[in-house]
């Protein structure tokens, strides 16, 4: 994938807010005035994300890394909460780097996993600060980091301010792969949808799940990307307009009607 620099990334998502459908200007300021959360990603492209949460154990996530080396293919995302992020460097020093390396995606999912409900505004944006002092702690450059998930799923309206306050998109998923393996490999892996987000644990069953899933994957020709990816084809998706196309790697082919 060619990179994207955090500027060019922004621009985008100024860019869609100008060239996102038929509506007016007001109708289209009225729909981006509260931040999009992102849920899934576009129909139109082969790919999604498998998004894996908490990241608390890390033998899961070294066994995690060994599936991923047989598919160098494949990235995922990462949103570990801020103290598995230390423990883990502490077991296994360099695991994240290593994740983060080889193109990996890591994503907030606060420090300690409390409710974001039950926290305020401004305690949430602590929460964010200290989470990315533990990440810039474990990794060996500064990090980039674009996407929030909510503790529990809950995209309070504490978290979405939190989210504004520090410019990273909010975001959810579409299906999960958690429960028995057999059923899961048989039954839910091979209703994937293009731009599903997939929500994972670094629990041994899901892990296993998608041990077995990469291949079936491989085979249905839909690539595991990045969430970045997957936003990127989603905002092209918004700013595909008829008579007009949009580019998410050349800013230069945008159009303003
Ligand atoms: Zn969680």
């Amino acid at each position: 994938m060619k990179q994207i620099s955090r500027r060019d990334f922004l621009k985008l998502g100024g860019l869609s807010l100008l060239t996102s459908g038929a509506l007016s200007f007001e109708g289209q300021f009225e729909k981006y005035k509260e931040q999009p959360i992102i849920y899934q990603g576009s129909s139109h492209f082969k790919r999604v994300a498998l998004t894996v949460d908490d990241c608390y154990l890390v033998t899961m996530l070294q066994k995690l890394e060994e599936i991923l080396d047989r598919h160098p293919e494949a990235k995922v995302t990462l949103f570990p909460v801020g103290k598995a992020l230390l423990n883990n460097q502490q077991k296994d020093p360099g695991i994240w780097n290593r994740f983060y390396n080889n193109g990996h995606e890591i994503g907030y999912h606060s420090y300690d996993h409390t409710n974001p409900q039950v926290v305020s505004p401004e305690n949430l944006v602590a929460d964010f600060d200290q989470w990315l002092n533990a990440l810039r702690e474990v990794l060996d450059e500064e990090p980039t980091v674009r996407f929030a998930r909510p503790p529990f799923g809950n995209a309070s309206p504490s978290f979405l301010h939190m989210c504004k306050a520090r410019g990273v998109v909010p975001t959810l998923w579409s299906t999960g792969w958690g429960g028995e393996t057999e059923n899961v490999v048989k039954y839910t892996v091979p209703k994937i949808k293009n731009g599903d987000i997939v929500l994972l644990h670094t629990r041994k069953s899901e892990i296993e799940a998608t041990a077995q899933a990469l291949p079936i994957l491989a085979e249905l020709g839909i690539q595991p990307v990045t969430i970045s990816r997957i936003y990127l084809d989603w905002l092209k998706e918004q700013n595909e307009t008829a008579g007009c196309y949009a580019d998410p790697f050349s800013l230069s082919r945008t159009c303003i009607e």
